[in-house]
């Protein structure tokens, strides 16, 4: 009876929280100079309202003298560690065991912090990012729930997607000559809200260990991917999914949670790049993808039922079901302190802050 009262209440809980503040948030990170930057007496970045590492409200200031503020639900400062960021995340995490399907995504240009938020150094145990943070939570506690009679499974499959074609990071380093990179995904989602790709490599993962050498097995397909292409991983999107089924032995109550884990491509814009040739076409397929992203979130957040445009990129195709309804999206905003970065970071900022103004919370028409 216990265990029954204790899952209603934290799903109650959930519940609660989401009716409050909707189901999507934004945090903002500020990584620090690197030691090849700028580092002269214009600070471009600054933190009005907090003395902390953790606060709220951000400044941009650019060499003109203007200045422009943003609010996020957490702004972290160049002091924070990859701790600091995981302890604000770990709610969320968790309720992808509880049965949420959840996506974290960083956004930003090339070179702001995603990859080292998202991934962060796997070689040094402080310095470690979300992803590894998170399997090991997600399997620290599913293990202390054994005690209430609950039992999971759990699949994991890695991707990325370049130009608009998928290519499985689980497979393709066994491929000679990047063979994998030729062959079709399809996507489809059953009436459940479950996503299939078409021979995409699903592994069942019992622990986080498991799962930390599939990513350095899909690290290594990246950069054979990007040798052969000559491109750099700055310029697809890293999706790494978690598939959570569990069950509950005393209660019989079945839970299916999704963790998807985003490292977005660069948002740099054109005229920046200076993008010609393959690098334009790749340039316009980010800008393509990253703007269905937003359209979708958008569209989600807006308060007339509309068409939700997931078809109109292969990322939203792959996230439909993750993304709305009573999912939970959060998004980091990586941004450069460096001067040079001053106009990036604005337009990242601007598109954080509207996306922080989206509330999804409401199922609506999938199209
Ligand atoms: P992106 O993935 O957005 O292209 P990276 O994560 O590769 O950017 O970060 C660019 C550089 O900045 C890397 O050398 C990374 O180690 C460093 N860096 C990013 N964020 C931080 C941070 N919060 N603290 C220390 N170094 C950071």
């Amino acid at each position: 009876f216990q265990v029954v009262e204790g899952e209603k209440l934290r799903k109650k809980l959930h519940n609660t929280i989401l009716e409050l503040k909707g189901n999507i948030r934004v945090f903002c990170r500020v990584r620090p100079l690197l030691p090849d930057e700028n580092t002269g007496t214009d600070t471009v970045v600054s933190f009005p309202t907090s003395t902390e590492a953790l606060g709220r409200d951000i400044e941009l200031s650019q060499s003109a003298g203007q200045k422009y503020n943003f609010t996020f639900d957490k702004v972290f400062d160049q002091e924070a560690s990859q701790r600091d960021v995981f302890v604000e995340i770990s709610q969320l995490v968790q309720s992808a065991l509880d049965g949420y399907k959840v996506c974290i995504f960083a956004y930003g240009q090339t070179g702001s912090g995603k990859t080292y938020t998202m991934m962060g150094r796997p070689d040094a145990p402080d310095l470690k990012g979300l992803i590894p943070r998170s399997l090991e939570q997600i399997f620290q506690t599913s293990q202390s729930l054994k005690d209430q009679g609950w039992k999971y499974t759990m699949q994991a499959s890695i991707l990325e997607i370049y130009n608009e074609t998928i290519r499985d990071l689980l497979s393709y380093a066994r491929k000679e000559n990047g063979a994998s990179s030729s062959k079709q995904y399809t996507i489809k989602h059953d009436a459940n809200g479950n996503t299939h790709v078409s021979d995409l490599t699903i592994k069942d993962v019992c622990s986080a260990d498991e799962i930390s050498s599939l990513l350095q097995q899909a690290a290594q397909s990246r950069s054979v991917g990007r040798t052969q292409m000559n491109e750099q991983s700055s310029r697809s999107h890293f999706v790494f999914t978690l598939r959570i089924s569990g069950k509950n032995e005393n209660t019989e109550q079945q839970v299916q949670g999704v963790l998807n884990l985003i490292d977005l491509a660069g948002s740099e814009r054109l005229s920046r790049s200076g993008a010609m040739g393959d690098r334009l076409k790749e340039t316009q397929a980010i800008n393509k993808s990253l703007s269905s992203l937003s359209d979708v979130i958008f569209a989600l957040g807006g308060k007339k039922e509309e068409h939700i445009p997931f078809r109109n990129s292969k990322l939203t195709y792959l996230l439909q079901p993750c993304l709305g309804g009573d999912s939970k999206t959060l998004m980091f905003v990586n941004i450069s302190p460096d001067q040079s970065s001053t106009s990036e970071s604005l337009c990242s900022l601007r598109f954080a802050a509207r996306v922080n103004a989206c509330e999804i919370g409401i199922p609506r028409r999938q199209t």
